[in-house]
């Protein structure tokens, strides 16, 4: 078996998760999903990010100690992650011990191998309380941070533990060049070799007297920089630095967004290139979730709550639409319009419409029981066709197409329905053509089940169990397709799997 570990973003504890992060936590949780249809071992992390400046002061205004709001901030997340069906094998805090066990082991390893990596300057700079981070000229736009706006940058001046980054330009290029080390889109490689023939500037790695976070190693009177913190969590997560993290290190796929980059595909692997730990394979950087053209963010308000979003219509319908609409590649719009409209031609009147008519006409002319269908019609054509587009589709990650082609094949079998009319061939008692249309359209329903389960999981499963098949959604993979067999399977009448508004 392959395994395949992959991770998202830790999320920042300083407020309600938004749609940005929503988007990204379903996107890798398809990914996951998939994977697993591809019969692949998956590992799957997600976590929180608990270390940054934010929390003290968001804690100071909550009146509760910065560990209280860690707290409940993670119940927060994990809940809403839940609710939209997120299936990580782990969870990861910053502030757990084997996450802190994991960082101090890492600058260990760096000063053991690379003294000359970690040094102590003077640094003097601006600094965005939003990125946590000093800012360059080219991040800076009218006296603020590109990504924060809103926020005042803090010029600021203290002793800190510096890490080389300037020595890891050209190995950097270099491994991004033989695509060992990978960035996709196309459009995020082509930032970050920019940033990369720029060539870099070494970065601070450690803050004076922090009294929240992780006191740097052998230097008390500093604590470690909470970016480089919180990027070790993937390798932490592991069990590093115990025997047996190489069971699940190197990541191969980092799922991040666009905005970060530079810590994921430029500090990140320097880092481990100075511990000479392998490097994760693939850097996935996926867009913002727009409302009228802005992203959505905890600084910019976010007009659109994730509960909301998930009441519209149920979290299988907020997963579709986050996946089909808005993408996983470049920014996307989210607007109610356009969520609803999704919601009625491709989940009710599509994919739904295609299911509870196919079922209900075995009802109907069969007694339930699926006759067999030859598998050179042309629906079971179009379904072979659409197995062997899905699959190199999602292995790019181009989940977009994934969804795509699910309703693509959805609106054919019901177009089929149209064409081969099957009350008139019961009328005239056409057994066999009777027999072949019926077969095709549940064979073809089977199929989208499948296929669609890692975007709407909870509605495929639905779906799934009222196919009378006897055996279990989680034990189909992908490779079982193209030769699934349906006759003999006792369907069920299910009610609609997207029921429409106003039809209640
Ligand atoms: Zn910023």
């Amino acid at each position: 078996m392959t395994k395949f570990y992959l991770t998202t973003a830790i999320d920042y504890s300083n407020g309600d998760p938004h749609l940005g992060h929503a988007l990204e936590k379903v996107g890798a949780d398809c990914i996951a999903r998939y994977r697993r249809l591809r019969g692949d071992q998956v590992h799957f992390l997600m976590g929180m990010d608990e270390h940054s400046q934010s929390v003290i002061q968001a804690a100071a205004r909550a009146n509760v100690t910065p560990r209280a709001w860690v707290d409940r901030m993670a119940t927060t997340f994990a809940d809403y992650w839940r609710r939209l069906e997120c299936s990580n094998d782990d969870w990861i805090r910053t502030t757990e011990p084997r996450h802190v066990r994991g960082v101090v082991a890492l600058l260990e390893r760096i000063q053991r191998l690379r003294p000359g990596d970690l040094y102590v300057a003077d640094y003097e700079g601006l600094y965005c309380t939003g990125c946590e981070e000093f800012k360059s000229p080219a991040q800076i736009a009218n006296g603020h941070c590109i990504e924060h706006p809103t926020l005042e940058l803090i010029p600021t001046r203290e002793r800190n533990h510096f890490f080389r980054l300037s020595a890891y330009s050209q190995r950097l290029l270099t491994l991004i060049a033989s695509a060992e080390f990978r960035v996709e889109p196309a459009i995020r490689r082509n930032e970050v070799v920019r940033l990369l023939e720029d060539g870099l500037q070494d970065v601070s790695i450690s803050r004076q007297r922090l009294p929240w976070g992780i006191p740097f190693p052998g230097d008390s009177e500093q604590t470690v920089y909470v970016w480089f913190d919180a990027l070790i969590n993937y390798l932490s997560a592991t069990g590093f630095p115990d025997p047996g993290y190489e069971r699940l290190w190197p990541a191969d796929l980092h799922v991040v967004g666009k905005g970060i980059t530079r810590f994921h595909c430029v500090i990140w692997p320097a880092m481990l290139l100075a511990a000479d730990l392998a490097l994760p394979r693939l850097v996935w950087a996926h867009g913002y979730v727009q409302w009228e053209g802005a992203k959505m963010s905890k600084t910019a308000g976010t007009p659109v709550s994730v509960g909301a979003a998930i009441e519209r219509f149920g979290a299988d319908a907020l997963r579709y639409f986050l996946l089909r609409e808005v993408g996983f590649e470049n920014d996307g719009n989210f607007t109610w319009e356009r969520f609803d409209a999704r919601y009625a031609a491709d989940l009710a009147d599509t994919f739904g419409n295609l299911a509870s008519r196919s079922l209900s006409m075995v009802h109907r002319y069969r007694g339930g029981v699926v006759p067999n269908g030859s598998e050179d019609a042309p629906l079971a054509r179009a379904g072979l066709e659409t197995i062997r587009s899905y699959g190199p589709a999602m292995d790019a990650y181009e989940l977009q197409q994934g969804a795509a082609l699910v309703i693509e094949l959805a609106t054919r079998a019901n177009r089929y329905v149209e064409e081969t009319a099957p009350w008139k061939l019961a009328k005239a008692k056409r057994d066999a053509e009777l027999d072949q249309v019926l077969g095709d359209l549940v064979r073809t329903v089977a199929l989208l089940a499948v296929m669609s389960a890692p975007f709407i999981p909870a509605k495929a499963e639905e779906l799934w169990a009222s196919l009378g098949t006897g055996r279990s959604l989680a034990s189909v993979r992908l490779g079982d397709l193209a030769g699934m067999r349906v006759a003999g399977w006792t369907v069920a009448k299910p009610p609609p799997l997207f029921p429409k508004p106003d039809a209640d």
